[in-house]
């Protein structure tokens, strides 16, 4: 096993605070949305995080931009930047987005993620690109970081 990813329920309720306590993480990924309130939800779980002494591998936009199936046009429908200007304010690692893609939902309902389905589709461009960076940063931290 190379990585073990850990999907929480959003906010800062029992489920991330136990993960925390009770196994070594190498890291924390913030997924925000492009909103506005993007940067009160940042807030909130990298000040948990902080606390408990989990590294902050960076922020994630999700939702970003709805490309239309019929004709590609992109419309904001959540707006865009909440995630980049959140992780300005906090002066943490802006990851990058992930479009709103009915592909991403319907891929993943029939066990193929869009980026074995579609690996040259803007959605699974996206994902490989933040995983390449939360890969490059949660190898870097394990470098750096004191044996526990
Ligand atoms: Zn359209």
């Amino acid at each position: 096993l190379d990585y073990l990813i850990v999907d929480l329920p959003p906010g800062t309720g029992d489920a991330a605070l136990t993960l925390a306590q009770t196994i070594p993480l190498s890291g924390v990924v913030i997924v925000t949305t492009p909103q506005d309130a993007a940067l009160s939800i940042a807030t909130k779980a990298l000040a948990m995080f902080k606390k408990l002494d989990v590294p902050i591998i960076g922020i994630i936009e999700n939702m970003s931009g709805f490309a239309c199936p019929h004709c590609g046009k992109v419309t904001e429908v959540f707006g865009r930047g909440g995630g980049k200007k959140a992780s300005e304010a906090l002066g943490e690692n802006y990851i990058g987005d992930i479009p709103l893609d009915v592909d991403i939902r319907v891929r993943s309902d029939m066990g193929t993620p869009v980026v074995v389905a579609y690996p040259n589709s803007p959605s699974a461009e996206s994902f490989n690109r933040l995983a390449r960076v939360a890969a490059g940063k949660v190898s870097v931290l394990t470098h750096t970081k004191p044996a526990p």
